[in-house]
């Protein structure tokens, strides 16, 4: 999606095309955002040139496309919603040391949200949150931290932050390992203790992470401030009511087919029977489909767990 959002930006749809549809709609989405931020600007799209070296760290970034005579960088993000301010410092602090300006924009693109996130930094700002992330980084006494990147980094499957609580939650497992693998080895060796752990694994969920979890939302409500966890509120969706469909139908003539075909052409059985009955209609049975069923787990009692 990078790539395609790069080289449409560029003048190339080729990539663009080849997206899925909802994939294509969120790159189409941040290259029209990223388009009105440049208006008659130009937007660096090339690989190479959008590299940022940030003093102090050794690692080169890469943005995902840069406007330098507005001082905006843009990068486009799949997937959540994350914190990504720290990198967001970097490429600022770099950008602003290699243009030799004092202030500097980073815009989040979370195009399957179709959401934008905009960090602006001064100089100042930014070197001290740089700075802060390099003497983290450089303490003798550093500690592992879980964190939002934790999914991603190399060092998971043998972390101590990572693998001690999940160590400590398994009850069931008979001798502790030091490193997932092994830990998922243990839970899964025998069908017998795999449903054991899950029925363990369900109970601390439900009796302790959900109200954890509520607990943790209620005192943030009231403005508590609860170590490591913050609420945020995404955008509602956008949606328009019956009377203005009706009204758009009538005026531009569409048929029925036409409007249901916006809701993706099919109705669901229990609301079409409702509303047909109201009406006095009974649809055949032969007209209505089943889609394919779906297949769940669900929990069943056991007398003992050994
Ligand atoms: S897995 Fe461990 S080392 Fe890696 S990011 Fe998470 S806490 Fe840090």
């Amino acid at each position: 999606m990078d790539a395609a959002y790069r080289a449409a930006l560029s003048g190339n749809i080729a990539l663009l095309d080849q997206l899925a549809a909802a994939d294509k709609t969120s790159v189409q989405w941040a290259i029209e955002t990223t388009l009105d931020y440049a208006l008659d600007d130009t937007v660096i799209v090339d690989e190479d040139s959008l590299k940022v070296k940030t003093s102090g760290i050794e690692h080169i970034g890469t943005e995902d496309a840069r406007i330098p005579s507005k001082s905006i960088s843009l990068d486009l993000k799949t997937g959540q919603m994350r914190n990504y301010m720290e990198q967001m410092a970097a490429y600022a602090l770099g950008n602003m040391e290699s243009h030799f300006v004092d202030n500097w924009t980073c815009i989040l693109l979370f195009c399957d949200f179709q959401t934008q996130v905009t960090h602006e930094f001064t100089h100042d700002e930014a070197k001290e949150i740089v700075s802060r992330i390099i003497s983290a980084y450089k303490d003798p006494n550093k500690q592992p931290t879980p964190c939002d990147y934790c999914g991603w980094c190399a060092m998971r499957n043998t972390c101590p932050a990572i693998v001690g609580p999940v160590e400590k939650s398994l009850t069931v497992v008979e001798s502790v390992d030091t490193t997932l693998d092994q830990l998922r080895e243990q839970v899964s060796s025998s069908p017998e203790r795999l449903g054991q752990f899950l029925k363990m694994a369900n109970v601390f969920k439900k009796e302790l992470w959900d109200f954890a979890k509520d607990k943790a939302k209620e005192l943030m409500g009231q403005g508590v401030d609860v170590a490591g966890w913050k609420i945020s509120t995404t955008k509602g969706s956008e949606y328009f009511t019956a009377e203005v469909i009706a009204e758009a139908a009538e005026t531009t003539g569409a048929s029925i087919n036409d409007i249901i075909g916006l809701f993706g052409g099919e109705i669901d059985g229990k609301t079409f029977r409702a509303w047909a009955d109201k009406r006095g209609y009974a649809p055949s049975a032969l007209d209505s489909k089943f889609k394919q069923g779906t297949t769940r787990m669900t929990e069943t009692k056991i007398k003992t767990l050994k």
